[in-house]
């Protein structure tokens, strides 16, 4: 890729559109565009339309969505639907309408069946039922592939599909109610300890097991896809190892310094078991995650220190 290409990077205020754009600066980009959610609504195809053919974008980065933990996902999913689909019709057929090079769509683990085998593997999407409390979600985001998928068979286009595990760092949601797991543990630590609160609730059983990535190591992943895929097709990104929520729990308890208790909360939903991405494609594509989980919580929570805490 020349360092001169004209990019755009959809969600640049996200914690995934936001580590996409340090990571290309870093590699020397020179040309990346970016828009607020207040300049261009990307649910609006005709504005999305208009912007893409004034730019011309040689290359562009789709992470812009509506994301959630899985409480805002079990409440909310027709926002999660709606705003998922909008945005992702308007900025694929706009790339493909003004000949964009590549496009790279972020998804989910979620798109994967619930039961399917662990590691999941590529191939197993569509092959089984989806878990309910993020179904929404999951069906936009698998629409959205196959968007892709569609669109290089039939227009010839190259866009890739890549498949991140559950994500955190900094610029992530840090609301304990609508956040994933990680940002909401850190925040009810912390806030635990500021207050001398002798619990902390963690919602469910603590036995389903997940996977995470830091988003500097998944920027770094879509970059290096942008630059080497040329298939377009769907590429799963993740470490390779996960552990129970139990355990998490306990590694963010330690990076905060909380001494109170973990009190889990078996009304709240445990959502899909396991889901634990095999990342052998990425891995035969050149390229593995770097930034350890016990690294990753600590420089995550020093971020929240100085961005959240201190501002609340
Ligand atoms: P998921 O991977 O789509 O299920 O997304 P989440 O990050 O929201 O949840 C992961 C797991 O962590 C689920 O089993 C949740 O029940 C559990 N969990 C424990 N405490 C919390 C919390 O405070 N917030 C969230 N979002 N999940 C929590």
């Amino acid at each position: 890729m020349d360092r001169d290409a004209k990019i755009f990077v959809a969600g640049h205020r996200g914690l995934v559109g936001s580590a996409i754009e340090r990571n290309l600066l870093a590699r020397g980009f020179r040309q990346i565009v970016t828009r607020t959610r207040s300049q261009l609504d990307l649910r609006d195809g005709l504005a999305v339309l208009e912007f893409f053919r004034q730019e011309q974008f040689d290359y562009v980065f789709l992470a812009a969505a509506k994301v959630g933990g899985i409480v805002a996902n079990r409440d909310m999913p027709g926002e999660f639907i709606r705003d998922n689909l909008f945005i992702q019709m308007s900025v694929i057929d706009a790339a493909y309408r003004t000949s964009v090079k590549k496009l790279l769509f972020l998804g989910s683990s979620c798109i994967y069946p619930k039961l399917a085998p662990q590691p999941l593997k590529e191939e197993y999407l569509l092959t089984g039922e989806l878990e309910p409390t993020n179904e929404a979600y999951a069906v936009a985001k698998i629409a959205g592939i196959k968007m892709c998928q569609a669109y290089n068979r039939q227009f010839g286009t190259t866009f890739i599909s890549a498949m991140p595990t559950n994500l955190y760092g900094p610029r992530d949601n840090f609301d304990p109610q609508t956040s994933h797991v990680l940002p909401a543990l850190i925040r009810k630590m912390h806030e635990a300890k500021e207050n001398g609160s002798p619990f902390v609730e963690v919602w469910g059983s603590g036995r389903p097991r997940r996977e995470f990535l830091h988003a500097d190591d998944l920027a770094d992943a879509c970059a290096h896809l942008m630059e080497v895929y040329e298939e377009g097709d769907i590429v799963n990104i993740g470490t390779g190892e996960d552990l129970t929520i139990r355990e998490l729990a306990e590694l963010v308890r330690a990076a905060v310094g909380y001494a109170g208790e973990l009190r889990f909360n078996p009304d709240l939903p445990d959502g899909t078991p396991r889901k634990l991405l095999d990342c052998s494609k990425m891995e035969r594509l050149g390229w593995q995650a770097k930034i350890p989980l016990q690294a990753g919580i600590a420089s995550t929570y020093r971020w929240f220190l100085k961005n959240i805490a201190a501002k609340s």
